[in-house]
């Protein structure tokens, strides 16, 4: 398969730090907007988390970060280029009001883009997986600068600019199907049960309703055009699970939320379950060769699921669970071989296309009976 060489960043020479210094002057940047439109660019949940004087603190924490990477940069490489970018994104910031925004009366707004949440979660996720995936990393040499990372990106602004809409549409179906039931009976039992009793509960319902549909994604033919986009990356990173069709979350998100909406979790039980599982779905696909010990045959690892991204078909059909492996040793199709890990990921298709756009629209573009896939190896799916 055709394969552009992953560009090889070295630690110490001053690059990494001046990319650093970029990332977060443009994220301090960006988000000045969510205090200038904050009923359009700001989620009403988050807004009741967060305080506009705890976010105010953290654009100038994120500024000072970015100057000090600017400096490393400089003086590491001795180069100007990196260095000066950053600095001045960050003084644009600055200069566009980054020191002194100010959080005003939110009016409440029938629609908006969660830029709020994508900012955050940028943020949080590259924190910890970004020194992970540098200073521990399973493939050597490959960085966040293989050739596809910018389709991954897009992937991740979109379904997080998107939170209300995929919010809606994913909730929808529980709520058609389950509301007329008198639940308040089940919801009182379960918000009795013991906290780590209901965590369980809650994951382990979910982690069955979501393998049973990771795994009709992965045998329908028609279905897998659509699942096949996530499996199609050839670089494992932290990112990389971001690359999912939108149908494939609504489904696959639509399937979990039963669950979850007809046991009725505590908010205290329902909340620890979203950062849990907001953290693990980006980490089972990280770059990185942390094994985790005993906890691997307790809790899913990213040696576990880059099995299930192995590009050989000989290992196709294993690891759906997403959180437990035991649920795949349930129903036959668990597969962690000690401490092998496969020697490729990725779909066994060439010519895979290759962007946001032309992967969204490729699922509805042929007819689900072609046979540009093998059926043989569909049929091992
Ligand atoms: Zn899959
Ligand atoms: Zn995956």
């Amino acid at each position: 398969m055709n394969q552009a060489k992953p560009q090889r960043l070295k630690i110490g020479n001053g690059t990494i730090s001046g990319y650093i210094s970029i990332f977060l002057s443009i994220l301090a940047l960006v988000s000045i907007l969510c205090f200038i439109f904050p009923e359009k660019l700001t989620t009403p949940e988050f807004r009741e988390i967060y305080t506009a004087a705890s976010m105010q603190t953290l654009i100038k924490v994120v500024i000072v970060a970015a100057f000090f990477f600017s400096l490393l940069s400089l003086i590491l490489s001795k180069k100007i280029q990196l260095a000066a970018i950053g600095a001045g994104i960050a003084g644009v910031a600055i200069l566009l009001g980054a020191f002194s925004v100010q959080g005003s009366n939110v009016q409440k707004s029938d629609w908006y883009f969660g830029l709020d949440w994508m900012l955050l979660d940028l943020l949080l996720m590259t924190v910890i997986f970004i020194p992970i995936e540098l200073f521990l990393p399973k493939n050597t040499n490959q960085t966040k600068f293989h050739e596809e990372w910018r389709t991954d990106l897009v992937y991740f602004v979109i379904s997080h600019l998107f939170i209300q809409f995929f919010g809606i549409i994913t909730q929808k179906p529980a709520i058609v199907f389950f509301s007329w039931i008198g639940l308040d009976g089940i919801h009182t039992w379960v918000q009795n049960l013991p906290f780590i009793a209901a965590l369980f509960l809650a994951f382990f319902t979910t982690d069955l309703f979501q393998y049973w549909a990771h795994r009709i994604f992965h045998n329908h033919v028609y279905l897998w055009r659509f699942h096949s986009v996530h499996h199609s990356t050839q670089h494992m990173d932290w990112l990389a699970g971001s690359r999912t069709h939108f149908i494939d979350i609504f489904f696959t998100r639509a399937m979990t939320f039963i669950p979850l909406y007809v046991l009725g979790f505590s908010h205290a039980v329902f909340n620890t379950y979203i950062i849990f599982i907001a953290i693990h779905a980006v980490l089972i696909h990280a770059n990185t060769r942390i094994n985790f010990g005993f906890l691997k045959y307790i809790f899913t690892t990213p040696q576990y699921h880059h099995w299930h991204h192995c590009e050989d078909p000989k290992h196709y059909g294993k690891n759906f669970a997403s959180i437990f492996p035991f649920i795949d040793m349930i129903f036959g199709t668990y597969y962690l071989p000690g401490k092998v890990w496969p020697e490729g990921t990725g779909v066994h298709e060439a010519q895979y296309p290759k962007g946001f756009i032309k992967q969204s629209i490729y699922p509805f573009t042929k007819s689900p009976f072609d046979t540009d896939l093998k059926m043989e190896e569909r049929s091992d799916r």
